[in-house]
C-alpha cells in the first residue's frame, strides 16, 4: 500500500515540476514514506533518518519529509527529537506536499497532519516508477474502521472510504493499453468496497466484475480480504472467470476462537474454516494464503496449538507471520496486559514458522507434475537464460526463456520445485489452470 501512495506521491510532484532522482546525495528533497504497523516498521525509519543526517551536514539546503502512518501518529515526538525533518505529511495530505515545500522555502516547517472522509485520491495517476511494465496496483479504497484490538490503521489512516467505480475502470483500462497484464487492487478490506452514486450501489464482486470485462488478457488480484466479509458471490465471480486469480489472502490472525475475540476480529474458528471449505467448493485449485500473530496478550500454549492444528487443516500456500507488537492508543494497548513474554513470542513465531515452511513446501511438491499458465514478469535473478513468473495461484514459476518476454503467458509444466519457487518448462498441452 505504501508503494502504490508512493506512486501517487510521485505523480503530485511531478505535476508542479518535480522529478525523481536516483541518487539522494543529488536529491533536493527526500520523502520517507512510513509504516507504523509495528514497532520494528518505525525503528527502522529513524535508522534511516540518522544514516540521513550526514547528508543534511553536508547540505542545509536539503529537505526531509516523513510522511504517511507515523507522521500521522508521531508528529510532535518527530518535530521534537528528530531536528532533520522538515516536513511531516499524513496520509491524506499528500497533495499538500508542494505547499508544506514552499513553507519549509519560507523557514518553517511544513505540517499537515489532517485526516479527511473523503480523499481517495481518484483522479490522480500514479507515476508508476518503480515497475516491471507488467503488473501494477491500483489503490481502491483508503482507511479502515474495523478496530481489531491490535492495529494501528485506522488511527493512522482514518475512516473506511471507496473510490469512484469508474475512475478505477479507466485506470485499469488505461493500464491494460500500456501493455500492463496484471493489477491487484489495494484496500484494507477490499470485500468492503462499496461506492454509491446516484442511487445505484457498486460493491467489490460488481467493480471486480467491470474490471474482468476490460479484457480476458488483463490479469486482476486483490488484497486484502477480511474473512468476517468474503462472501460467496464473490467466490462465485471468481469461479466465472478466468483472468481472475485463483488465490486469496485470508489473514486468520489466530486460530483460537478466544483470541479472535479478544483481537475484536468478528469472527471465530469455525466461521474462517466454513469461509476456506466454502473457498475450496466453489473454486478449483484456489490458493489460500494468511497472516498470523503470535503472542498476542493473554495467549496460551493452548491458543498457540490451535493455531497450528487450523495451519494444518487449512494447509495454507503462504503465510505472513509476526511477534505481537502492542501500538499505542489501540484497543488492546488500553484494555490487555501484553503479557506474553518475548522469548515465549519468539519460541511460537519460530515454531509457526516452520510448519509453514513445511506446509509452503508440501504445496509446491503437489504442483509438480501440473501445467499452469505463467505471466512472465522478468529475467530469473539467477540466469539470464530463464524467466521468471507468477502463476494464477500467485506462486513463483521459473522456466526457460526461449522466444518468450515479459508481458506473455506461457504454459508451464512444473517439473520440480523448492520450497519457494515452482520450477518447469514450457508445455503444449491445452489444459493448463
Ligand atoms: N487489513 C489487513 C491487514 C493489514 S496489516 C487485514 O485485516 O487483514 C497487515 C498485517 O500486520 C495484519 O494482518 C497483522 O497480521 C499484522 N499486524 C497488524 N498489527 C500488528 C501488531 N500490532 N503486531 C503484530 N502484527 C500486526
Ligand atoms: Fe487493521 Fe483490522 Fe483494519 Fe486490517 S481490518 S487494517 S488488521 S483494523
Amino acid at each position: 500500500m505504501n508503494f502504490s501512495d508512493s506512486e501517487i506521491i510521485a505523480s503530485i510532484m511531478k505535476d508542479k515540476g518535480y522529478s525523481l532522482s536516483d541518487d539522494p546525495k543529488e536529491a533536493d528533497a527526500i520523502f520517507i514514506n512510513t509504516c507504523s504497523i509495528r514497532d520494528h516498521a518505525e525503528q527502522r525509519i529513524l535508522k534511516r533518518l540518522r544514516e540521513l543526517s550526514s547528508l543534511k551536514k553536508k547540505n542545509n539546503k536539503l529537505v526531509i519529509g516523513i510522511l504517511g502512518c507515523m507522521a500521522e501518529r508521531l508528529k510532535e515526538q518527530i518535530l521534537e527529537q528528530e531536528k532533520i525533518v522538515d516536513i511531516v505529511a499524513g496520509p491524506d495530505s499528500y497533495r499538500q506536499l508542494p505547499s508544506l515545500l514552499q513553507e519549509v522555502e519560507a523557514g518553517q516547517k511544513g505540517i499537515n497532519i489532517l485526516l479527511s472522509e473523503d480523499e481517495t485520491y481518484t483522479d490522480i495517476i500514479p507515476v508508476r516508477y518503480a515497475s516491471n511494465k507488467v503488473s501494477a496496483f491500483i489503490s481502491i479504497m483508503r482507511g479502515c474502521q474495523n478496530y481489531c484490538s491490535y492495529c494501528v490503521v485506522p488511527f493512522t489512516r482514518g475512516r473506511e472510504r471507496s473510490r469512484n467505480v469508474s475512475s478505477i475502470v479507466d485506470e485499469a483500462r488505461e493500464l491494460f493499453e500500456q501493455g500492463y497484464r496484471e493489477i491487484t487492487v489495494l484496500g484494507q478490506n477490499v470485500n468492503s468496497y462499496l461506492w454509491e452514486a446516484k442511487g445505484s450501489k457498486v460493491n467489490f464482486a460488481g467493480l471486480l466484475e467491470q474490471m474482468a470485462a476490460i479484457d480476458p488478457m488483463l490479469r486482476l488480484r486483490f488484497a486484502t480480504s477480511h474473512p468476517k466479509d468474503l462472501s460467496d458471490e464473490l467466490l462465485q465471480l471468481m469461479a466465472s472467470y478466468n483472468n481472475i486469480c485463483k488465490s486469496i489472502h485470508l489473514p486468520v490472525q489466530s486460530g483460537s476462537s478466544r483470541i479472535l475475540v479478544l483481537m475484536n476480529r468478528k469472527y471465530t474458528r469455525e466461521w474462517y474454516m466454513n469461509r476456506i471449505e466454502a473457498i475450496h467448493s466453489i473454486l478449483k485449485n484456489c490458493s489460500v494464503s494468511t497472516d498470523i500473530i503470535t503472542g498476542f496478550c493473554t495467549e496460551t500454549e493452548d491458543d498457540n496449538h490451535q493455531t497450528l492444528s487450523l495451519m494444518e487443516w487449512a494447509k495454507f500456500d503462504f503465510a505472513y507471520m509476526f511477534k505481537y507488537s502492542e501500538r499505542p492508543d489501540t484497543l488492546a494497548a488500553k484494555k490487555y496486559p501484553d503479557d506474553v513474554p518475548e522469548d515465549t513470542k519468539s519460541a511460537r513465531l519460530k515454531e509457526i514458522i516452520a510448519l509453514q515452511q513445511k506446509l509452503s513446501y508440501n504445496s509446491n511438491k503437489n504442483d509438480t507434475g501440473k501445467e499452469f499458465t505463467v505471466l512472465a514478469e522478468g529475467l530469473s535473478k539467477r540466469s539470464n537464460a530463464h524467466l521468471f513468473g507468477r502463476n494464477s495461484q500467485n506462486k513463483v514459476v521459473v522456466f526457460p526463456k526461449n522466444n518468450h518476454f515479459p508481458g506473455d503467458y506461457v504454459n508451464i509444466m512444473v517439473t520440480h520445485c523448492t520450497p519457494a519457487t515452482l520450477i518447469g518448462t514450457e508445455s503444449d498441452l491445452q489444459t493448463p489452470c
